[in-house]
C-alpha cells in the first residue's frame, strides 16, 4: 500500500481537529478540569494549524514557513504540557513562553541563514524536550497517582519524545550517509506517527480526566457529607480490609459510639445545631483515635471507630478519651455551647468476633449496656 505525503498530511489535520473538538466538547463534563481540557483541546488545534503551515511553507519568503512551522508546533507541545502541569494545580506558561521566544531568536538568527539544517538537526529537539517533561510531569503527578491510565499517557508522551529525539539525532546522520533519498521516507515516517500520536494524546488526557472523575465520585460515595468521615459502605469495605490485612496475634478493637438523647438535641436546639454537634464530634473522635484508626459515621447519630494494633485496655482509653473531650468541647462557649454526651461500647476482634459485623455487633449490645447503665460511659463486650 502506497500513500503519498500529501494524503498523510491531510489526515493528520483532519484527527487533530476532532480530537480538539472532542476535548473541547468534554469540558462541559468535567467542569473541575475545563482548563486543562481547553489547552489540550487548543494545542490540538494548534497542531492542526502548524499542519496547514507546514504544508504550504514553500510559499513563505525564506525560512519564514520553517520557522513559523516549528514555533507553532513548539507552541502547541508546551500547552500540552502546560495542561499536564495544571493537574496538580495552578501553573505559570512563562517559562514557556520564554522557551518559545527564545526559538523563535535563534530562527530569525541562525534558522534563516542555514534553513535546511536547522529544519533537520535542530527544530525537532525543542518538541522532543517538551515531551519528555510532559511525560515527566504526568510521572511525578500527584493528583493522578494510582490511575490505571497514568503509564499510558506517560508512554505516549515519552514515546513520542524519543521519536523526535531520534529524528534530530539519528535521521540527519542516515541521510548524509546513505544520500537524502531517505528525506521523503523521514517525513512519511514522521508525519505516520505523527496521525497515532494525534488520536493517542487526546485519547489518554480524556481517560485520564475521566477516570479522576469517577475516583472522586466513589471517594464521595465512602464519604459522609457532613462530618467528612468514611460513611457505612466506606466503613464496613475499608474495615473489612484491615481486619484481613490484619497480623495474627496484632490485636483489633472496635468502639460504638452513639450520641445520648440527641432528639432532644434537635429539638430543643433546632436541627442546624444538631449537625453541628455531629460534626464537632467527628472532629473529637478523629483527633482522640489517631491517624491509624478508622472512624466513621454508620448513620444518624452512631459512629464507630476501628482501632487497629490498640488491646482492650487502650481502647477502653481512646473512647472514654473520647467521651469526656466531646462532652467538654460541645458545652464550650466556642463550640455549639449545647451540653451533650456519648455511649460507648467496645468489643475486641478475637475468634469469637473475627469478621467486622459480628465485630460490631458486639461493641452495640455493650453500647446497649452502655446506655442501660446511664448513658456518658464506656462498656465492655464480654470476649465470647
Ligand atoms: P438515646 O440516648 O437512646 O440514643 O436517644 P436518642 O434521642 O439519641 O436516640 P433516637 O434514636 O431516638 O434519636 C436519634 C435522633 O437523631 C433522631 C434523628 O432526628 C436524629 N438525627 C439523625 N440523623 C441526623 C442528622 O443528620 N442531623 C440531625 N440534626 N439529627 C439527626
Ligand atoms: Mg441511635
Ligand atoms: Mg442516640
Amino acid at each position: 500500500m502506497q500513500i503519498d505525503l500529501a494524503t498523510l498530511w491531510y489526515l493528520t489535520i483532519g484527527t487533530l481537529l476532532v480530537s480538539a473538538a472532542l476535548t473541547l466538547w468534554e469540558r462541559q463534563a468535567h467542569p473541575r478540569r475545563a482548563r486543562e481540557l481547553g489547552t489540550w483541546g487548543g494545542a490540538c488545534a494548534v497542531f492542526a494549524f502548524g499542519c496547514v503551515v507546514a504544508m504550504n511553507r514553500g510559499l513563505l519568503p525564506g525560512a519564514t514557513g520553517a520557522a513559523l512551522t516549528n514555533l507553532l508546533m513548539v507552541l502547541g507541545y508546551l500547552m500540552v504540557l502546560h495542561g499536564a502541569a495544571r493537574l496538580d494545580g495552578p501553573a505559570r506558561f512563562r517559562g514557556s513562553a520564554a522557551a518559545l521566544a527564545a526559538l523563535a531568536l535563534l530562527w530569525a538568527v541562525a534558522g534563516w541563514r542555514f534553513e535546511a539544517a536547522f529544519w533537520n538537526h535542530v527544530a525537532a529537539l525543542p518538541i522532543a524536550l517538551a515531551c519528555g517533561l510532559t511525560a515527566w510531569t504526568l510521572l511525578r503527578s500527584r493528583t493522578i497517582r494510582g490511575l490505571r491510565s497514568r503509564p499510558v499517557a506517560v508512554a505516549v508522551s515519552a514515546g513520542h519524545g524519543l521519536f523526535y529525539l531520534l529524528r534530530g539525532l539519528v535521521a540527519p546522520v542516515l541521510a548524509e550517509r546513505y544520500g537524502p533519498g531517505l528525506l521523503p521516507v523521514f517525513a512519511k515516517v514522521t508525519m505516520y506517527e505523527a496521525v497515532l500520536y494525534s488520536v493517542a494524546m487526546p485519547m489518554t488526557f480524556l481517560a485520564l480526566v475521566r477516570e479522576e472523575a469517577q475516583a472522586q465520585l466513589l471517594a464521595a460515595a465512602r464519604t459522609d457529607f457532613l462530618t467528612g468521615l468514611a460513611n457505612r459502605q466506606g466503613f464496613f469495605e475499608q474495615g473489612a480490609r484491615m481486619l484481613a490485612e490484619r497480623v495474627a496475634d496484632r490485636p483489633v478493637a472496635l468502639l460504638a459510639f452513639d450520641l445520648d438523647h440527641f432528639k432532644r438535641i434537635n429539638d430543643h436546639h433546632g436541627h442546624a445545631a444538631g449537625d453541628a454537634v455531629l460534626a464537632l464530634f467527628a472532629r473529637v473522635a478523629r483527633d482522640v483515635a489517631g491517624p491509624d484508626a478508622l472512624v466513621a459515621r454508620l448513620g444518624g447519630e452512631e459512629f464507630a471507630a476501628l482501632l487497629p494494633r490498640q488491646s482492650g485496655r487502650t481502647a477502653r482509653q481512646i473512647g472514654e478519651g473520647v467521651a469526656r473531650l466531646f462532652a467538654e468541647a460541645v458545652a464550650h462557649r466556642d463550640g455549639p455551647g449545647i451540653p451533650a454526651t456519648v455511649s460507648v461500647g467496645l468489643a475486641e476482634a478475637g475468634p469469637a468476633h473475627a469478621d467486622l459485623a459480628s465485630l460490631l455487633s458486639a461493641a452495640d449490645r455493650a453500647l446497649y449496656q452502655a446506655k442501660a447503665r446511664g448513658r456518658n460511659r464506656v462498656e465492655v463486650a464480654a470476649a465470647a
